[in-house]
Formats: C-alpha cells, sequence, structure tokens
C-alpha cells in the first residue's frame, strides 16, 4: 500500500482509503477542491498530471442541513439548550466594502442584536474579521428574530452563535477533524528541478521544504543534473471527505548525479539520514537559494571576465542583482569591505579551519567583528568589482587552501542518541520502503 491512513478511520477516512487504493501508484494531486470527476477513465490517467478526486461525500451537504445532530449535542453539551428545531438558514455572501453592519441590515438583523453578538466573547469577534467571498449564515424566528447564526472562521472551524432559552446569546466553535492521508509523489528532472516538481504537482511550498531539507548536500542552484530523481511522503489534510491542502513532507529521497540522498522526519521535527545523522550540517551547499537562480543546466559556465571555461577557484551563482546572499555556516566576518577587484565583499571564518568568501556583492548587512549564523542574509548578489555580469562568486578555503566544497571532507553531523534512534529506525525504515516501493510503480508506469 503506498497510501495509509494514518488515523484510524471515521467513514471518511475508509472512503479515502478505498479511492486511493484503487489508483496507487499513481501521481495522485487533488485539486484545490475535491469535487466529483467527471473524467473517471481510469485509462486515460498520466503521471504528473493533476487530477481530481472521485469523493462523494457519504452524508448530504452539510451546509444545507438544519442544525445538525452532532452539533445539537456538541451545543448541549457547551451547556446550551436546544430550543429550535429545523432551523433555516439564509446565507448571505460578504461583498467587497462589507462591514458586519452592512451585512447584518441586508440580512434583515437589527443593530442592537449585532451589538450583543459581537460583544459576546472573543470567540464571537471573529466576526468583525469577515472577508469578501466569506458566508454568514442567519436563522431566525418567527418573529423575525434572529436564533443562530454560523461562520466558518476556517476549513475546519465553524463559528456558532445561538440564544439560548433566556434570550442571552451564547458562541461556540464548532471544530471539524482533520483526516492526515499520507500521499507519496515521484519524478524526475528534465530541464529543472523547479519545473518538474511543479509537473509532478508539488506545491512551491513543497518545493522550498523539499530543497531546504537537502540544502546541506546538494546545491540546487548549479549541480542538478536531467536525470535527477526526487519523491517525497507528505501529509494530506481532508476535512469530511475534502481535500483541504497539503501537510508536512514525512519523508524524501533525492539521487543527484547518482548520489542517493534520503531523509526521514523524526518526532523531533527535523530529518535525520536513515541511518539517523541529522540532514543539518555546518555548511550549507549553496549560499543563494535555488529559486532565484534562472539558469537550471549549465556545468560549463564561461568565466563572466575571462570568458573561458575555467576551473577558478570558487564557484559562481548568476542571479538578479539583489538576490539575497546567505552565509553558509555559523561563523564570524572577519572581514567586510571593498575593493576593486571583489567589489563589495565579505569573509566568513567558521571554527579554526574554514573560510568562505562572498564576492561582487550589490549590498552588505554585515560589518568586520559580527557574529552570524547559519542561513543568515549577509548581503545581496551584484555586480561590483572586476566583472562583467551580475553573479555572486563564493570561496570556500580549509586550512587557507581553496576547496570544492562538495568534494572536501567536512565534519559529520551529529547523530541521534541510541534511545531516539531506537524509535525512528523502524519508521524510518518503513517510510523509506514506502517511497522505494511508489517510486518503482511510477517507473514502470513511464515505461
Ligand atoms: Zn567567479
Amino acid at each position: 500500500m503506498v497510501h495509509v491512513v494514518q488515523k484510524l478511520p471515521k467513514k471518511h477516512k475508509v472512503l479515502i482509503l478505498g479511492i486511493l487504493a484503487g489508483i496507487v501508484g499513481i501521481t495522485l494531486i487533488p485539486s484545490e477542491k475535491a469535487t466529483a470527476s467527471k473524467d473517471s477513465d481510469a485509462n486515460a490517467l498520466e503521471i504528473g498530471k493533476r487530477y481530481e478526486l472521485p469523493i462523494t461525500l457519504t452524508e448530504p451537504n452539510i451546509a444545507n442541513r438544519s442544525i445538525s445532530q452532532e452539533q445539537e449535542e456538541k451545543t448541549q453539551s457547551n451547556g446550551i439548550e436546544k430550543p429550535f428545531h429545523d432551523l433555516s438558514f439564509e446565507n448571505f455572501k460578504v461583498k467587497s466594502g462589507d462591514n458586519l453592519a452592512v451585512l447584518f441590515k441586508r440580512a434583515g438583523v437589527s443593530a442592537q442584536t449585532l451589538h450583543q453578538v459581537v460583544n459576546i466573547d472573543k470567540h464571537a469577534e471573529n466576526l468583525t474579521r469577515i472577508h469578501p467571498g466569506e458566508t454568514v449564515s442567519f436563522a431566525k424566528d418567527e418573529q423575525g428574530e434572529l436564533v443562530q447564526l454560523k461562520y466558518a472562521i476556517s476549513k475546519t472551524e465553524t463559528l456558532l452563535v445561538t440564544k439560548d432559552a433566556t434570550g442571552q446569546f451564547r458562541s461556540h466553535i464548532d471544530t471539524k477533524d482533520v483526516d492526515l492521508v499520507e500521499q507519496s509523489v515521484s519524478g524526475e528532472i528534465k530541464s529543472s528541478f523547479w519545473t518538474a516538481a511543479i509537473s509532478a504537482g508539488l506545491s512551491e511550498r513543497q518545493i522550498m521544504n523539499f530543497a531546504d531539507i537537502f540544502g546541506w548536500d546538494v546545491d540546487f542552484a548549479n549541480d542538478i543534473r536531467k536525470g535527477d530523481q526526487f519523491s517525497l511522503l507528505y501529509e494530506t489534510h481532508y476535512v469530511d471527505g475534502q481535500y483541504i491542502g497539503t501537510g508536512e513532507i514525512l519523508a524524501a529521497e533525492f539521487i543527484n548525479q547518482g548520489e542517493r540522498y534520503a531523509a526521514v522526519k523524526h518526532t523531533d521535527g527535523n530529518f535525520y539520514t536513515p541511518e539517523g545523522r541529522s540532514m543539518k550540517k555546518a555548511f550549507l551547499r549553496a549560499p543563494v537559494n535555488f529559486k532565484y537562480i534562472s539558469s537550471s543546466f549549465n556545468p560549463r559556465r564561461l568565466h563572466p571576465v575571462t570568458g573561458k571555461v575555467t576551473a577558478h577557484r570558487g564557484i559562481d551563482y548568476a542571479a538578479r542583482v539583489g538576490t539575497p546572499v546567505v552565509s553558509s555556516g555559523n561563523g564570524k566576518v572577519i572581514k567586510s569591505g571593498f575593493n576593486n577587484l571583489n567589489g563589495n565583499y565579505v569573509f566568513i571564518q567558521h571554527g579554526s579551519q574554514y573560510i568562505t568568501k562572498y564576492l561582487h556583492l550589490h549590498k552588505r548587512y554585515v560589518s568586520t567583528g559580527d557574529k552570524v549564523r547559519q542561513g543568515e542574509k549577509i548581503g545581496t548578489v551584484g555586480a561590483t568589482g572586476r566583472v562583467t555580469g551580475a553573479h555572486l562568486h563564493y570561496e570556500f578555503l580549509v586550512n587557507g587552501v581553496h576547496r570544492n566544497p562538495k568534494t572536501v571532507p567536512l565534519p559529520k553531523s551529529e547523530p541521534l542518541p541510541k534511545t531516539e534512534l531506537a524509535k525512528f529506525s523502524p519508521l524510518a525504515q518503513q517510510r523509506l520502503a514506502m517511497l522505494e516501493r511508489n517510486r518503482s510503480l511510477q517507473v514502470a508506469m513511464n515505461n
């Protein structure tokens, strides 16, 4: 099974599980709103394409029902009696320029009632933050007086304001359970990681998170090649059988130039290798976020000045002026200055052995003597000094000698303590096996 429901199912989960079981191995990307699929020809499914989940609700549309039994029960359990049956709600959509007073007036509810409602407590204050496009539902009694109001604060929380037997308004937040469904996706890079990931259905946030997980091992700006492969296992969230969004990445794998990197999330929220070593290391592979790097594959980039392919002593990152540059490790700024050759430059000392250098900056955000943290913004990409185009020139020195940060042996990262490792290992194996199975299924389907 590729897709697994984590918590034990309510009826919706059983349903989701059933659907997923039917399409194991297919890159299943639910659209923003999972509605009944019009196109249910299973033979027409393609990997990497977005499909709508063919979910049908097991219950009548909740929004159109009067107070549901569950709500009645919950309302009662909150000390509010249930004096009304068969409430019929009228929905009012918030238009742009609306405020609560306008909306209540349109709903035929008095300003006095509005005043009572918004002053109940802080739950009810949510009403003052309505946005255009949202809906507030009103139910009235035979005299036309408000008896209940419903407002969906979020996809999981609904505010209920109910008039009790004494005529007082009470508020209650009805919270829906979020069902977690594990889902996996994988893809192969043909032109750029970003393009491949988007076409596999990953969100921008997921792509950035994925790159962050491997940011100590892989230079996503310069070292991505055609044929590199990525796989992810991640949570998706459902409420009442409706897809509401993606959650966290649980495990990830990246094959870069034939080298395999794998990471599994532990209960501490951090990612570890299958052996239980932290993914976090002393140095980030790239001091520039790959999302700013335009060219995808250009391993033989010409030197910006000499116009020759030379193994000069640093790594160049071609990016636009103003692109953030971060320190690749914790350290101390030993020089922040300007000269005609380097332009604006920053040198950082890390421990006793390592120095990193950042040249041709547009702006510098640190001064000589400053302490910096890994990932801290130290400046921006520029075209200062002896250059023909904007780029960051990055150097990595070990004991004063220029080295390739990818190949130079660096201190190993921290391993999990034994007791934690005992908890981590079985879960890691299970999740990685899930990733592997899904990847081979997708490969099989591609061939
Ligand atoms: Zn250079």
